[in-house]
């Protein structure tokens, strides 16, 4: 049978390591596109709409990056506007389209479009390619029902297992010959303009590996564990969340040069570590294949519910800044500044949230949600489940001292000072009561 294959690019912006593509290459004719969807620009859940500007600049230079790419290869990548399933099902009926191929993405929302195209286009083969994580669901060592409800547990199993080979980049793509008669697909008006971000990161696969060679060609990864922690400093971790999270880069790929590093340099136990902690971005992943929409519920999947409420002016003094707590203030500044916060920065704010302002943490995880360059639903929302004490964490939660943290990480006060990082009090303007709280003088 003559096979028509349509590749959906979603969380996989990259021509190496990508396995559908390769399946593609097989194809008599072969539609690449990648699909805009309105609903990423609506505020959702809890206020917030997902995509914030960092995100969405990284995302349409990674676009534009992997458009260039598949030039190269002959072949076109065409963006569409549109719910995704809506313009799968039309463009499967417009180039009589017998083959879809998308990588595989634990997300519920993700999970539930790729249903109703399944549904909605029942004779065509609908091909899921797990290369987002590192591991296929064929070859995880454990079925995902049976996943440990913590890391550790997870971590034994699965570290000492290889995972599969990168693939080879593909020579030449086959073409969609009909397409070239079609009017060009116009912007809607529902897009934000394009908006500068002032971020660190620049998207797109070239600089993914151009990134990736440079993390791997120095000692940065001999030191990693010693200095992964510190609030600031590029140097101090990997920086690979952003590529990672938009597949400008795979986990394997970062895995293959973490092997070839530990092979010409030795491994240590800072080498040991990333991987650990590529790792747990795994687990996340699993995770959400394993409890679906219980990763948005208050309870968790713990099933547990916190001390926490949604207190609004909390809530808002907390995403700008304007809380009690330099340090926090500090953190939450460099995240709406730049859509990226250390993880130790992100764990702070976190426990802040919940444990001194009380406030539900899916807030904080919505507000995450929006800002982060880096976001990725099953590890944000895993990561605030466990610091909330409603996820995968044996110990239920984490508290972090804020004074500790502070003499800890920023002792002579830089990063501080660099974010502008000053208490403002008071925390709350009424009482429980709803009365206006005023200063002891005036009453
Ligand atoms: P490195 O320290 O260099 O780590 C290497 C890679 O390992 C990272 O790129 C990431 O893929 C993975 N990793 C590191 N720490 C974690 C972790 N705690 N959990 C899972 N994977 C990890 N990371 C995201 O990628 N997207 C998110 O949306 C996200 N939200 C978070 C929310 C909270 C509340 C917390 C506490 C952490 C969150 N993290 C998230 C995890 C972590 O903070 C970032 O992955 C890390 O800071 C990214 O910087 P890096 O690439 O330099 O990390």
């Amino acid at each position: 049978m003559f096979r028509k294959s349509l590749y959906w690019f979603t969380q996989d912006l990259r021509v190496n390591d990508n396995h559908a593509l390769t399946i593609a290459q097989e194809s008599d004719a072969l539609l690449c596109v990648y699909i805009i969807d309105p609903r990423w620009f609506k505020a959702k859940r809890w206020q917030q709409t997902s995509m914030g500007c960092h995100r969405w600049w990284f995302v349409q230079e990674s676009i534009s990056d992997l458009a260039n790419s598949l030039e190269a290869f002959g072949q076109r990548l065409n963006v569409y506007y549109g719910q995704p399933d809506e313009v799968i099902q039309k463009l499967c009926h417009t180039y009589s389209i017998n083959h879809i191929l998308c990588t595989r993405r634990p997300g519920s929302d993700e999970q539930a479009t790729i249903s109703a195209i399944h549904d909605a286009l029942p004779s065509v083969k609908l091909e899921l390619i797990d290369q987002y994580t590192l591991f296929d669901a064929d070859n995880l060592p454990i079925p995902i029902e049976e996943l440990p409800a913590s890391f550790t547990p997870f971590r034994k199993i699965v570290e000492p297992k290889v995972i599969r080979n990168i693939v080879t980049t593909p020579q030449i793509l086959p073409l969609m010959p009909r397409l070239f008669a079609l009017p060009s697909i116009q912007r809607p008006d529902w897009i934000p303009a394009p908006k500068s971000s002032q971020g660190l990161f620049r998207g797109g696969e070239t600089k993914a590996l151009q990134h990736l060679n440079a993390y791997f060609s120095g000692e940065l990864p001999k030191h990693y564990k010693n200095v992964r922690n510190e609030l600031d400093g590029w140097d101090n971790s990997s920086k690979f969340s952003p590529w990672l999270n938009q597949g400008c880069l795979s986990a394997r790929q970062v895995k293959s040069s973490l092997e070839e590093y530990e092979l010409k340099n030795g491994s240590n136990d800072s080498t040991q570590w990333l991987y650990v902690e590529l790792l747990w971005r795994e687990y996340f992943q699993w995770l959400h294949f394993k409890i679906g929409s219980q990763l948005f519920q208050f309870k968790g999947a713990a099933k547990t519910a916190p001390l926490t409420s949604y207190y609004a002016e909390r809530y808002k003094k907390w995403c700008h800044g304007q809380t009690p707590y330099p340090l926090v203030n500090a953190c939450m500044n460099e995240l709406k500044t730049t859509g990226y916060l250390s993880n130790r920065g992100r764990q702070i704010v976190a426990s802040c949230l919940v444990n001194e302002l009380s406030v539900d943490w899916r807030y904080g995880a919505a507000w995450f949600e929006h800002q982060l360059v880096d976001y990725d639903v099953a590890v944000n929302w895993g990561n605030w489940q466990y610091i909330a004490g409603v996820g995968a964490d044996p110990r239920g939660g984490r508290h972090f001292n804020l004074e500790k943290q502070t003499s800890l990480y920023d002792s002579n006060g830089v990063y501080r000072k660099k974010w502008d990082g000053q208490a403002v009090g008071p925390l709350d303007s009424v009482d429980a009561a709803d009365w206006p709280i005023m200063p002891p003088d005036q009453y």
